[in-house]
Formats: C-alpha cells, structure tokens, sequence
C-alpha cells in the first residue's frame, strides 16, 4: 500500500468546508492508503497560543477524526508533538534548506505580514518542519489545497536534495489531485471560502453548531435577487448553497435543480439546513460519545503515537547515519 500523510493544525473550529473539503474525502482514501493522520500542535505554536484553548482544540480535533470514521487499528491518528522524530528530522532538514528558499514562500509572507508584533524562527521554517512531517512516513501522496501546493513543491525539493548526496533515502511525495473535494464558500460572502478564522461566525458553519443554528445560518445565506433557482457562476450564493447541498446527500447538481424546479429560494435554504444537519448531527452524537469514553480515548492517543513513532524511528535513524552522526549502541 503507498502512504498518505495529512494534517490539520488546531487553531480554530472546524467549519462544514475543512469537513466536506478534507476530512470527509480522508475517510475514503483510508480504505486506499496507509494514511498518517496528525494533529500538527507543533505548527499551532508559531503563532502564540493559550496553552489551555490549544490543548482542548487538539483533543477536539483528534476526536473529530475518530468521530468522521477514521479507524485508528487502520490509521495512524495521532499527536505531531508526541513523536519526536518530527522534530528532529527537521532540524537536520533545516540544514538542507535554503535562507533563500523560504524567503519566497507566500504564507510566510502573509502570516508574518499578520503577526507582525511576533515574526518568530518557526513561522520561517514552518515548511522545513511540514517537509519533515511528510518525509518522516515516506509519505507517497499528500493531500493539499492550493494554499500549500509551495510548501510541498519545497519539501520535494529538500528531499530529492537530500537524495542526491546521500542515495536513495526519502520516497519523493506527490501532492494528491483525487476527485477533488468541494470548495464550500462563505455564507455572507460567496467570493470568499468558508474558513475557520473567519471574524463572521454567520459566513460559517461549524462542525459543533447545534441544528437551530445551522437552519438560521442557511436561511441568512446570501443570495441574489434573480429569484430562479439555477446553478451558474453569475449566482454564487445559489451555487454554494447547492454545493453544500449535494456534497451532504451524494447528489449532482442536475439532480438537485430539478428537485427545486419552481420552488423558492426560502425552500432551498431549509432542505440546505436539513441536509447538512443529517451530516452534523451523527458526527455531533458520535464525539459526545466518545468524549465520554476517556479510557478508551487515551488509549488510541497513547498506541497511535507509539506506532507513529515506529515508523518515524525507522526513517530518522536511517538518516541520522547518512549525516555521520554516531551509532546508537
Ligand atoms: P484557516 O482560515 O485558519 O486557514 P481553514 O478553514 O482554511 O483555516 P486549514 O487548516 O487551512 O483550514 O485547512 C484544513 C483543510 O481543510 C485543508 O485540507 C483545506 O484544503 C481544507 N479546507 C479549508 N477550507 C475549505 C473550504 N472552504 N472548502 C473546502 N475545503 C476547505
Ligand atoms: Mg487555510
């Protein structure tokens, strides 16, 4: 089987977009791939944090994991900062990548544009640990969106550098382009994607929002005074709405209209709500109910970074040897 290594940081609430966009298309490449499935709470941190909110987050978002049906006999779903071989294989990566290098990557730019009063290391050599993340699994497909695709060119750099003085040691990783899943636009602004740092919590839906609050939200969505249920670049609202609507049932587009032929868009925006409430609710009863299960959640953390760190052992103490460092008696 190739691996798949993929991440989330957990520095927000998940919204219905990094659901149906990531998490729930992580579900189906599970059956394909040996996937590593990390909490990345390392790059949490080059942005400050309140170590409480930060530590609950990352409990949150591990069980939301589990909670989406990622099995963890078959995965390996665990804690960045419980293996540390990420952070060692970065520092020997550091020393392979160029000042030059991450002085070209846009997040960098942006975010430290962002965080001005903290434009720490780590922010800079945020890609040189994401490179270590991938490499340490000899990760075959990673799957991306856009806003990464630079990160991942680098870490392909930085391995087939290491390759070339070393031989063969680190499996060169593709980005994955599946069936690609779907973009979920922002509620109030449709131009925009729906995302978890949002300041507008009505653009948003989250994962943990109760059914009220999902049907309030769909039914302020924006949309256009065209009043003509379509499904067309000119309609944006309407086209997310129906995005959202058949990413929730498994329906096309085609099938979605002629269901509202002649029928409002007031009508559309309660079957949207029902929709994505039949997606949320289970996933909602499934985290209570394994929030309630402490013993059995602690033991997935504790023997899924254990076999994580397996694996990243395998791959560091291969390349703690080509770099000369002494062996381990
Ligand atoms: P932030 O605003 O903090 O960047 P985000 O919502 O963009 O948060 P990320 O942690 O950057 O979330 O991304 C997590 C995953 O969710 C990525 O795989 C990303 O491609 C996917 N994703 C994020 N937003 C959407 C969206 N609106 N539609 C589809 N997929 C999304
Ligand atoms: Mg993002």
């Amino acid at each position: 089987k190739k691996v798949l290594f993929s991440g989330m940081q957990a520095t927000g609430n998940l919204t219905l977009g990094n659901y149906l966009g990531a998490l729930k298309n992580w579900v189906t490449l599970s059956d394909e791939y040996e996937c590593f499935y990390s909490v990345v709470d390392m790059h949490s941190i080059t942005v400050r944090q309140d170590p409480a909110t930060l530590r609950k987050r990352a409990r949150a978002l591990l069980t939301l994991y589990l909670a989406a049906g990622l099995d963890p006999k078959k995965n390996c779903i665990y804690y960045q900062s419980h293996v540390s071989g990420h952070a060692e294989l970065a520092w020997i990566l550091n020393c392979f990548t160029y000042m030059g290098e991450l002085n070209r990557m846009t997040q960098f730019k942006d975010k430290s544009a962002k965080h001005a009063d903290n434009i720490n290391a780590g922010l800079f050599t945020y890609p040189v640990l994401m490179a270590a993340d991938i490499l340490l699994y000899q990760a075959d497909v990673v799957p991306v969106g856009i806003d990464q695709m630079q990160h991942l060119e680098l870490t392909r750099d930085i391995a087939i550098r290491f390759n070339n003085i070393y031989g063969d040691v680190f499996t060169i990783p593709e980005a994955y382009i599946g069936k690609v899943g779907a973009k979920i636009m922002s509620l109030q602004d449709p131009a925009k994607k729906m995302s978890k740092s949002d300041e507008n919590p009505n653009g948003s839906i989250y994962l943990m929002d109760d059914p009220d609050t999902i049907m309030r939200k769909c039914k302020r969505a924006v949309t256009d005074s065209e009043a003509c249920i379509a499904y067309r670049d000119e309609q944006p609202g309407l086209k997310n709405l129906i995005d959202i609507y058949c990413a929730c049932l498994g329906k096309t587009s085609e099938e979605a209209i002629r269901e509202f032929e002649g029928k409002g868009y007031g009508d559309l925006k309660m079957a949207v709500g029902e929709a994505v409430v039949s997606v949320l609710k289970p996933l909602q009863d499934e985290v209570a109910r394994l929030e309630k299960d402490k013993g059995y959640l602690d033991s997935i953390i504790k023997e899924n970074a254990e076999k994580a760190q397996y694996f990243a052992n395998k791959t560091l103490r291969k390349v703690q040897r080509k770099v000369g460092f002494p062996d381990r008696i």
